[in-house]
């Protein structure tokens, strides 16, 4: 039987940080599904269909990423990873300051199905201190991200940006 793990997160937008996660699960995991979540919690740059679009994308553009699908999420994560046959929710872990709020989403997610199991994995230190805010951030205020994001989500920031109308350099 192949196994398949799910690779969850909100990716506004997908970063560096993001595809190294994906590429340590892709080298365990035969089938890797890497699910974009609505979260209504946070109010995202880029809209739930964006987010799917912009993360495929991204992912079809590393030719070392093999078996990865893209999907969007509404509802239950461990209700997705059941409906998917897979066991195992893979998150990435960056700083201690990852860990509580992992803590408590591991513990209700085992609370909700104890099938499903969550595996941490820790990124290349140089995507440690990388986030999808901070990239927002450099980028509204005219800096280089460059080196945390691909060109494709560099272009789509730019063409929601210059289509708004806001001043970037
Ligand atoms: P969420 O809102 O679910 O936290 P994110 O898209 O911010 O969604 O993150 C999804 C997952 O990717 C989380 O497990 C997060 O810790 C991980 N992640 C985000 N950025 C990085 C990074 N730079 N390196 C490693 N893991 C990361």
């Amino acid at each position: 039987m192949s196994s398949i793990a799910i690779v969850p997160g909100t990716f506004d937008p997908i970063t560096n940080g993001h595809v190294d996660i994906i590429k340590r699960a892709n080298r365990i995991f035969d089938e890797v599904i890497v699910a974009v979540a609505v979260n209504s919690g946070k109010s995202p740059m880029f809209d739930f269909k964006e987010r799917i679009e912009l993360t495929r994308d991204v992912v079809n553009s590393e030719s070392e990423l093999v078996g990865v699908e893209v999907e969007g999420v509404k509802g239950l994560l461990v209700d997705f990873a059941k409906s998917r046959g897979a066991k195992v929710i893979v998150r990435g872990l960056r700083a201690v300051s990852d860990f509580e709020y992992e803590l408590q989403m591991a513990f209700m997610n085992r609370r909700l199905n104890s099938d499903v199991e969550m595996i941490y994995m820790m990124p290349y230190i140089k995507y440690s201190f990388l986030s999808s805010s901070i990239v927002k951030d450099v980028f509204i205020n005219g800096g280089d991200i460059n080196q945390f994001v691909s060109n494709i989500v560099i272009n789509r920031m730019k063409n929601k940006f210059f289509n708004k109308g806001v001043a970037v350099k």
